[in-house]
């Protein structure tokens, strides 16, 4: 629920020109929704901050929740990609120690 801004008459979210003194209403998913770059860096950065607005935006600013949401989820596959990679990397070294302790 929204209200005219010139005239305080009651609007249909997606109403684009007010029934009553039908003055044009700005679209407000145009205006202030975009993704972006700068939060999916954010969400990549601090993975739980980028979950967090995924959360609080998701409703009213799907496009930018998403970039922040996407940042987010590259974080956590490349975190969890590298851990299993070191605890791979560790194995093998195991393996190899065990392996040249000459058996
Ligand atoms: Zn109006």
């Amino acid at each position: 629920m929204k209200f005219c801004p010139k005239c305080g008459a009651e609007l249909a979210d997606q109403a684009q020109i007010c029934p009553t003194c039908s003055c044009s209403q700005p679209p407000l998913s145009v205006v202030q929704d975009s993704s972006s770059f700068g939060f999916a860096l954010l969400g990549f950065l601090i993975p739980v901050a980028g979950l967090v607005l995924y959360l609080v935006w998701k409703d009213t600013m799907p496009l930018k929740a998403k970039s922040a949401g996407k940042g987010a989820l590259v974080s956590a596959i490349l975190s969890v990609g590298l851990s299993l990679l070191v605890v791979i990397l560790y194995i093998l070294l195991i393996v190899f120690a065990i392996m040249s302790s000459g058996i």
